[in-house]
């Protein structure tokens, strides 16, 4: 089933299928697949529904994203992957949480569905957030349940839906699929002693879940062209991967899940959120392991064919 029927009607245009759901995704194609590779920008967008109404400054909660990710990876499709980006913010609903990790004290009314609050939702970071980083109170009075329904089913829903979907497409199509799944961190949160130029960060953190979301060989080729291009590489530590990773791998069956957070400091300024001049370059770097992992992918398919 070609990917398009299940959300709606693409734009075909300059060899890439463009598919659109206004202020939640969009996702970009070749128009035939021609690698088993799909990556996905789940936290960087910026498009502000008008029913978040919170207390939190509206430049805290951009700090919080995880900003201009999915113009790094937007040349994916070139290399023959799937692109899926977020358009909502993760403030409002997070895409990379279970649905049941959610913190019922938020909401106003009893919730009918399960809860099984895990550590992000205990840290205030969960499905819907208690607090934006570091700790400011983000909602005063309870919320509506029926206005967190309404989050899940018209944004968490569609793009667990598009992913789903793109990775099933794929798998049935080649067999197997490589799915990175695309972050960024602020600076002051990787692990210390790494970073190239006498910093103390690391500049990308590879998560794989302690190695269960994908096979090695694929945290292996990431970890080895990234430092091969100059870059501290650090694994699971602190990022091991959350939902996103978890909910739709199992290396067993060829579906490999790997997630990567980039360093913020490399690409742009913290505190005023403009790009840096660093971004150009990293952008070509992430252009090159795009390659290089799309290379992999469809190489492995050449010689099980053979
Ligand atoms: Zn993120």
């Amino acid at each position: 089933m070609p990917i398009g029927e299940v959300l709606g009607p693409d734009v075909v245009s300059g060899g890439l299928r463009s598919l659109s759901i206004p202020g939640v995704l969009t996702r970009v194609c070749p128009i035939e697949p021609v690698s088993p590779v799909v990556l996905d920008s789940p936290h960087s967008g910026s498009l502000y529904p008008s029913d978040l109404v919170c207390s939190v400054p509206r430049m805290s909660l951009r700090r919080a994203e995880d900003m201009y990710v999915e113009e790094l990876f937007a040349n994916a499709p070139k290399f023959g992957a799937i692109f899926i980006q977020a358009h909502f913010p993760r403030s409002y609903i997070d895409p990379n949480r279970a649905l049941d990790d959610l913190d019922p004290d938020l909401l106003s009314s009893d919730w009918p569905y399960p809860v099984q609050m895990g550590e992000k939702a205990r840290l205030g970071h969960g499905l819907i957030w208690r607090f934006c980083p570091p700790d400011l109170l983000m909602y005063r009075d309870p919320l509506p349940s029926s206005q967190v329904r309404r989050r899940i089913n018209e944004y968490w829903r569609p793009y667990h839906d598009c992913l789903h979907t793109s990775i099933e497409y794929i798998h049935r199509r080649f067999g197997e699929v490589w799915h990175l799944n695309c972050h960024s961190m602020p600076s002051s949160s990787g692990p210390g002693g790494l970073r190239r130029g006498g910093c103390t960060q690391a500049d990308f953190v590879l998560g794989d879940r302690d190695g269960t979301s994908c096979g090695q060989e694929f945290r292996v080729i990431v970890a080895d062209t990234l430092q091969s291009l100059g870059y501290a590489v650090a694994i699971n530590d602190p990022y091991k991967g959350v939902e996103l990773v978890r909910a739709y791998s199992n290396p067993a069956v060829a579906r490999h899940s790997l997630q990567i957070e980039i360093n913020r400091s490399i690409y742009m300024n913290e505190r005023t959120l403009q790009k840096n001049s660093g971004f150009e370059d990293l952008k070509a770097d992430l252009d090159k392991l795009t390659a290089v992992i799309a290379d992999f992918a469809t190489t492995r398919l050449v010689a099980a064919a053979e």
